[in-house]
């Protein structure tokens, strides 16, 4: 028989070892991640990334047909088998984070990296305190930390157990700076970044760390758009030089995959101490008077 020759026997074993190097390639071969507002900007770029690095990825967002689109892109399929999904989940309705959570468990067994990413910018206008919109108040604060909270809360439910996880909140410059962009924003930031610290001590004693990163000005939709309000009669081409100049005062442009990548590094094991931190990346905007005048 065929399988008797020596050989043939040392050509499928190589073979086989081969395919299996290939398969647990990467920083985060094995690893299962949920990225909420991964449909666009630095989500999207996350998940291509954690996807180059061997993870399995739900993309979680409300934008089904980028999301879907962005899950195709990466390889994904609508099917229970695909490495990468997309998942309808607004964060703002905790039963929807919850039921993102479950899915990745349904379907890979497991979640080790929970990246509560999704944000909106508000009105953007500078107003005065004095004729805040509440209700624009309250949005931003549905999404950008209520949605935070109920993402670190069921991310701990199934990462708590097994006692292994990574949980990354996306904050901001302007969790660090006021003056960035309006009260509502600011606060919500500041709160993301208070909110990592608070449940820092608590998750290292589970064994699962949790970490901020905090982007400075990144050409995505949400700065682009967004800034609309800010610089009113200005068109898209316009303020994404202004984004621009804003990076070209600290040093080379500042993209969506730098971000990527710093959670990557947070998501992996390489971090395996890095807890309670917020990664600032910002080419040291924050902390150097003369960069930000
Ligand atoms: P983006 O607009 O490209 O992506 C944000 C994503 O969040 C979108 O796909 C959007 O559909 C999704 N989203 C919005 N509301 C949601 C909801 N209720 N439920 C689920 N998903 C929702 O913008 P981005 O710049 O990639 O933003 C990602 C994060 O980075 C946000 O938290 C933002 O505040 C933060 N951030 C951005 C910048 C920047 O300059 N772009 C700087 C600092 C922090």
């Amino acid at each position: 028989p065929l399988l008797a020759q020596p050989s043939l026997i040392y050509l499928l074993a190589i073979t086989a070892l081969i395919v299996a190097l290939l398969f647990v390639r990467g920083r985060l071969a094995g690893k299962v991640a949920v990225i909420t507002g991964g449909a666009s900007g630095i989500g999207k770029a996350t998940a291509a990334e954690f996807v180059r690095n061997g993870a399995r990825v739900i993309i979680a967002d409300v934008q089904d047909d980028l999301g879907w689109a962005v899950a195709e892109e990466l390889g994904g399929r609508d099917d229970d088998h695909s490495a990468v999904r997309y998942v309808r989940c607004d964060v703002t309705d905790e039963a929807q984070v919850a039921a993102a959570v479950d899915l990745a468990v349904a379907l890979h067994g497991r979640l080790d990296v929970m990246f509560n990413n999704a944000g909106i910018t508000g009105a953007l206008s500078p107003t005065p305190l004095g004729s805040m919109d509440m209700a624009d108040f309250d949005r931003v604060m549905a999404v950008n930390l209520r949605g935070v909270v109920a993402g670190v809360k069921h991310a701990a439910r199934v990462m708590v157990p097994r006692r292994r996880g990574s949980i990354i909140c996306t904050a901001s410059t302007t969790a660090l700076l006021g003056g960035l962009a309006p009260p509502a924003y600011t606060a919500s930031k500041a709160a993301v970044a208070g909110l990592v610290r608070a449940t820092a001590g608590e998750m290292a004693r589970s064994g699962v760390r949790v970490n901020a990163i905090s982007p400075h000005a990144v050409p995505t939709p949400l700065a682009i758009t967004g800034m609309a309000q800010w610089f009113p009669g200005t068109d898209v081409e316009e303020r994404r030089r202004i984004v621009e100049e804003m990076n070209e005062m600290v040093g080379p442009a500042l993209e969506a995959e730098d971000i990527a990548r710093a959670a990557m590094y947070l998501a992996s094991d390489e971090a395996k101490y890095v807890n309670g931190h917020n990664l600032v990346v910002d080419g040291g905007f924050t902390v150097n008077k003369q960069l930000n005048v």
